[in-house]
């Protein structure tokens, strides 16, 4: 039986919407683009929807609207996909990571609210050590919090604003794993003053590449707009930029395929809805196996991965070798951010600096999944992962 890891959900309509594009000559900057973005606003209530070529340029362009600068601190969470943290290098703002909530994998507000009371307790070894290999990382002032509401699950976002307005803190809700879900009966997004999803082929929708940033905020919605475009601003020729700005924007087959996924999402989060339960059904009696934990604010699970955890007994990697050798392809999720090497060589974390990230980044493991699995090809992989556990 042939199992991916992933795959997109794609129609015929999926399809003839970007033939239509290309038998146009207008493939970036049409009707597409705004059709699309239209799509998100409708959904989320948000008012101003802005596309571009990937979540992590949305991600990136949320840092610049927020005035993120070099050396600014922001709280966010090392278990993650890197971009989250990235973003923020990319602008030599520092990353303040605090650890995590064991059931969810989401960042833990209690933990921000302490660390945005005792700052200097959770900055990175480097900008507090003097003598190391890359010492003196100077800090300015801390500027954001930037949640992730991790495999497809909200953070604890009422907790997390009451911090931020607290402490007067902007805050980027990193929902590139969350479209659709929702937290409270409110959509994930929604809750900062920006929100941003991603549309990789592994993700809910997919665009090929792309991503949008929803915010409510009109002239960082302008701003935004700008930078992504080479930095025109309103009223700016071709040629003329107000900005320093980028090319993020996002293309008409894109744009237009993005448009067609967004008419079926509620079919396609039902459809990984109904895969998540087959897995649970199978899996949660497994002894040593443990499967997703969702909140109870958690009112509609937008599911982005389907990420098991073994018993700290068990050998995740050599469990997820026999697996792979019977056909069932799988992936240790997340490798935490903090022990990625470049990390490690700029701003010194050790292991032992996030325990509750560093357990579940050594004991989950997620298995293939899409809103495409067969019932069989979800019994298959649960039968593998039967066995080898078994074996030991
Ligand atoms: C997918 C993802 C992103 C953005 O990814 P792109 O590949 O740039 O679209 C950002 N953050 C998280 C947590 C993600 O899972």
């Amino acid at each position: 039986m042939k199992i991916s890891m992933s795959s997109p959900d794609l129609t015929d309509a999926d399809r003839q919407a970007v033939i239509e594009v290309i038998n146009t000559p207008v493939l970036s900057m049409g009707k597409f683009t705004p059709a699309f973005e239209k799509t998100f606003c409708d959904l989320t209530g948000a008012k101003h929807a802005i596309s571009v070529n990937s979540g992590t340029a949305g991600l990136h362009l949320c840092v610049r609207a927020a005035g993120i600068g070099a050396g600014d601190l922001v709280i966010t969470t090392p278990f993650s996909f890197v971009a989250s943290t990235n973003v923020l290098l990319f602008e030599n703002a520092i990353p303040v990571f605090v650890d995590i909530d064991p059931k969810t994998g989401n960042i833990n507000p209690e933990l921000i609210a302490d660390a945005a009371k005792n700052i200097e307790k959770y900055l990175p070894p480097n900008t507090r050590i003097s003598n190391t290999r890359n010492s003196n990382i100077e800090y300015r002032k801390l500027k954001a919090i930037l949640p992730v509401d991790v495999f497809g699950q909200p953070a604890d976002m009422d907790s997390i604003n009451a911090i931020a307005k607290q402490n007067g803190l902007a805050v980027i809700e990193d929902s590139c794993e969350a479209l659709g879900a929702t937290y409270k009966g409110k959509h994930a997004g929604t809750f900062g003053d920006y929100g941003v999803f991603a549309f990789y082929p592994n993700k809910q929708i997919t665009t090929g590449e792309g991503g949008v940033i929803i915010t409510s905020d009109d002239k960082a919605a302008d701003f935004m707009r700008a930078l992504r475009n080479q930095g025109r601003a309103p009223g700016d020729t071709w040629l003329s930029h107000t900005y320093l700005g980028y090319n993020y924007r996002i293309d008409e087959m894109s744009a237009a395929m993005g448009h067609a996924q967004m008419q079926r999402l509620d079919e396609l989060l039902a459809k990984r809805e109904q895969v998540a339960a087959w897995y649970e059904a199978r899996l949660a009696e497994i002894p040593g196996v443990e499967v997703p934990y969702v909140e109870p604010t958690t009112t509609r699970m937008s599911w982005f991965v389907y990420v098991i955890r073994f018993d700290a007994k068990l050998n995740r990697d050599a469990l997820a070798k026999k697996l792979e050798a019977r056909g069932v392809p799988v992936r240790p999720y997340f490798l935490p951010i903090h022990l990625q090497p470049y990390m490690v060589e700029k701003f010194g974390w050790r292991e032992g600096d996030f325990p509750v990230t560093e357990d579940l980044g050594r004991r989950g493991l997620a298995v293939p999944f899409s809103g495409v699995m067969s019932e069989e090809q979800v019994e298959y992989v649960c039968q593998a992962i039967r066995q080898v556990v078994s074996e030991g």
